[in-house]
């Protein structure tokens, strides 16, 4: 049994650390939307240098119609910070690939939401407030396992993005996210077997 004013300190640092989060998200913060695994990630090969890929990207970003910055890795972005939202963080990597550069599609959630997860649970159990504890640990849950799955739908995996990446060679099947990267367009995609429009 976990004393009360431990639980109360606990959950005040996790508080503390969602502001902290939240102003790393908003800030669009470089080191922060690459840390930790991604939960959807996809590789769109090109066939021109850095610098090239780079200005196509800035070029075509006004299509992804999110909030973005870049830094010396590549892309940062968000959905308007006041769009109803569990706070996905959207990174686009440019690194070096093997025919030119590479660009890596990352997407990873809100950390410190979860760590309430055990707090709660460990509250939940001992007894305190056990209604709303329960309640706090369906809604987390919930947003993790129905609300995150449709907002990566929103970005549509950034589909007008990597259309308009076509003329430095992105090719990426527009169903499931394989890289079609110098494979003849209209084919059936070997991944998932769906027909891409030619
Ligand atoms: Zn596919």
């Amino acid at each position: 049994m976990i004393p009360f004013s431990v639980l109360i300190a606990i959950s005040l640092a996790l508080i503390a650390l969602l502001l902290v989060e939240s102003v790393l998200y908003l800030a669009r913060t470089g080191w922060y939307y690459r840390l930790g695994p991604a939960l959807h990630a996809e590789r769109w090969q090109t066939e021109v240098s850095l610098d090239a890929a780079r200005a196509a990207v800035r070029d075509a970003m006004p299509l992804a119609k999110l909030s973005y910055r870049e830094d010396d890795r590549g892309f940062c972005l968000r959905r308007h910070w006041a769009a109803m939202s569990a706070w996905p963080r959207i990174s686009l990597r440019v690194e070096p690939g093997p025919d030119g550069a590479m660009l890596a599609y990352e997407v990873r959630p809100f950390i410190t939401m979860a760590a309430f997860v055990p707090v709660f649970v460990v509250a939940a159990a001992s007894g305190i407030m056990l209604a709303f504890f329960t309640v706090n640990i369906a809604v987390i849950a919930g947003i993790y396992l129905v609300f995150w799955p449709l907002e990566l739908r929103t970005f549509g995996r950034l589909a007008r993005l990597h259309d308009a990446l076509a003329p430095i060679g992105v090719h990426v099947c527009r169903a499931c996210g394989y890289d079609l990267f110098r494979q003849p367009r209209g084919q059936a995609c070997p991944e998932c077997g769906r027909h891409a429009p030619p």
